[in-house]
C-alpha cells in the first residue's frame, strides 16, 4: 500500500497477545470492576521495572500529577514551580489544586528545566511548595542539580516522566528521583493502556493515601463515611491488564525508538540546517519522539512537505508561559524554550514503522531541504 499514513507515535500491542491474555483473565474471573489482580499486578510490576518502592495506578498521567501535588500538601495559593516547555497536562493540575504556577525556562543541554533558572525562581519564591520537572521526549533533565536545589529550599520534587518511561539518568530510571514520579499510558506514549497513569514513590504511606483519595475517600466504616474530599481516579482492572501486557514489551519498544533515532541521525546529520536533540553521556533516553532543530528553515514549511506525503509531524511543545490561559503567571528565564518551540519539529517515531517508512520520512526531508535552498 502506497502512502499509508505514518504517525508520530501510536498504540503498539504485543505480537504475542500478552495484553489480551491479561484482559481475558479479568473477564474469566469477572474482575471487570472494581479493582483486582491486574491493578495490583501492574502496580507491582511497574514498580519493579523502574526499581522503586510503591505505585498507584490511576486513570491518567494528569490525575497522577494532581495526586502528587495533593500528596505534597499543595493547596490554595501555594506556589508551584513548573517547567514551561511541556504539554499543558503538566501544569493544569496546579490550577486544579488552586495553586499558582511559576514557569521556568529550559536549557539547551537537556531541553528541560534549567537549574540556573530554577535557582533564580527559588530565590524569588523561597516559599514554593513543589517543583515539577519534565523529561521531554524521553530526554532526562539535569537531576543532580535540580535535586540539590530542591533540598536546599526544602521543596518537594515531582517528576513528570509521562514521556520518559525507560529513560535512565546515571543508571537509574527517571521518575524515581523525585519524591513523586508520574508515568502516562495515554495512546501516544511508549506503552499504552488506551489511557491511564501511575504515581510512584518510595513513601508507602503517601501512595496508600493516594489510593484512598482516588477511590472516593471512603473512611473505614460500614456506612458511607467521609472526612476528606475524594476522587474517582483509580485505574480499572481491564485497563491494568493491557498495561501488564505492554510492560512485557517495553524494552523492545525502547530499542525500536532508539533505532528510529539512530536512523534519523545517520540519514540526516550531514544536512547543515538540521541538528538533533541533545544527548548526554550521563543519560540513556527512551527517544519517545525524535525531534530536530532547523536552522534557517521554517518548521511549517517542512511540516507541510511531510504532510503532502501523508507523514505526521508536530512542532515542539509550545511553552506554558506563551499560552493564553497561563499568560498572567510569572516566567523565569530567557528565550530557550521559545526558540526550541519556534525551530523544532517532532518526527514520526512510531514503533511499527518499517525501513521503508523511515526512508520515506528521510527522503521527504532531504528533498524538502534541498528545494528550500
Ligand atoms: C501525556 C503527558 C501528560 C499527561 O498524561 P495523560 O495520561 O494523557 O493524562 C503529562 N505530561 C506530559 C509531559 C505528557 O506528555
Amino acid at each position: 500500500m502506497k502512502n499509508e499514513r505514518i504517525l508520530l507515535s501510536s498504540p503498539h500491542m504485543s505480537d504475542e497477545g500478552y495484553e489480551q491474555a491479561f484482559v481475558k483473565e479479568a473477564f474469566d474471573t469477572n474482575w471487570i470492576a472494581p479493582l483486582g489482580a491486574n491493578v495490583t499486578g501492574f502496580e507491582n510490576e511497574l514498580a519493579d521495572f523502574v526499581k522503586t518502592g510503591h505505585a498507584a495506578a490511576l486513570v491518567s498521567g494528569t490525575s497522577a500529577i494532581q495526586m502528587a501535588l495533593k500528596a505534597a500538601g499543595v493547596g490554595k495559593d501555594d506556589i508551584v514551580i513548573c517547567q514551561s516547555l511541556t504539554f499543558s497536562a503538566t501544569a493544569n493540575p496546579i490550577i486544579y489544586q488552586g495553586a499558582i504556577p511559576v514557569f521556568v525556562d529550559s536549557d539547551e543541554e537537556t531541553w528541560n528545566l534549567d537549574p540556573r533558572a530554577l535557582k533564580k525562581a527559588l530565590e524569588k519564591y523561597p516559599e514554593a511548595k513543589a517543583v515539577i520537572v519534565v523529561h521531554l521526549y524521553g530526554l532526562s533533565a539535569q537531576l543532580d542539580e535540580i535535586i540539590s536545589l530542591c533540598e536546599e529550599y526544602d521543596v518537594t520534587l515531582i517528576e513528570d516522566a509521562a514521556e520518559s518511561l525507560g529513560t535512565t539518568y546515571k543508571g537509574r530510571y527517571t521518575g524515581t528521583f523525585g519524591k513523586y514520579g508520574v508515568y502516562s499510558f495515554n495512546g501516544n506514549k511508549i506503552i499504552t493502556t488506551s489511557g491511564g497513569g501511575m504515581l510512584v514513590s518510595e513513601d508507602e504511606e503517601r501512595i496508600e493515601k493516594v489510593r484512598f483519595w482516588s477511590t472516593q475517600a471512603r473512611d473505614k466504616a460500614r456506612h458511607y463515611q467521609h472526612s476528606e474530599i475524594g476522587y474517582n481516579y483509580r485505574m480499572s482492572n481491564i485497563v491494568a491488564g493491557i498495561g501488564r501486557g505492554q510492560l512485557k514489551v517495553l524494552n523492545d519498544r525502547i530499542a525500536k525508538k532508539n533505532y528510529i533515532h539512530e536512523f534519523y541521525k545517520r540519514e540526516l546529520s550531514n544536512i547543515s540546517q538540521i541538528s538533533f536533540m541533545p544527548e548526554n553521556d550521563w543519560s540513556k533516553s527512551n527517544f519517545w519522539l525524535s525531534a530536530i532543530i532547523l536552522d534557517n528553515i521554517d518548521p511549517n514549511y517542512l511540516m507541510d512537505e511531510l504532510e503532502k506525503e501523508n507523514i505526521e509531524s508536530r512542532p515542539i511543545w509550545k511553552p506554558m508561559h506563551m499560552q493564553p490561559i497561563f499568560e498572567e503567571y510569572d516566567f523565569i528565564g530567557t528565550n530557550i524554550a521559545e526558540k526550541l518551540f519556534e525551530t523544532g519539529v517532532c518526527l514520526p517515531s512510531d514503533t511499527k514503522m518499517t525501513e521503508e517508512d523511515l526512508y520515506r520520512v528521510t527522503n521527504t526531508i532531504k528533498r524538502a531541504i534541498a528545494n528550500a535552498n
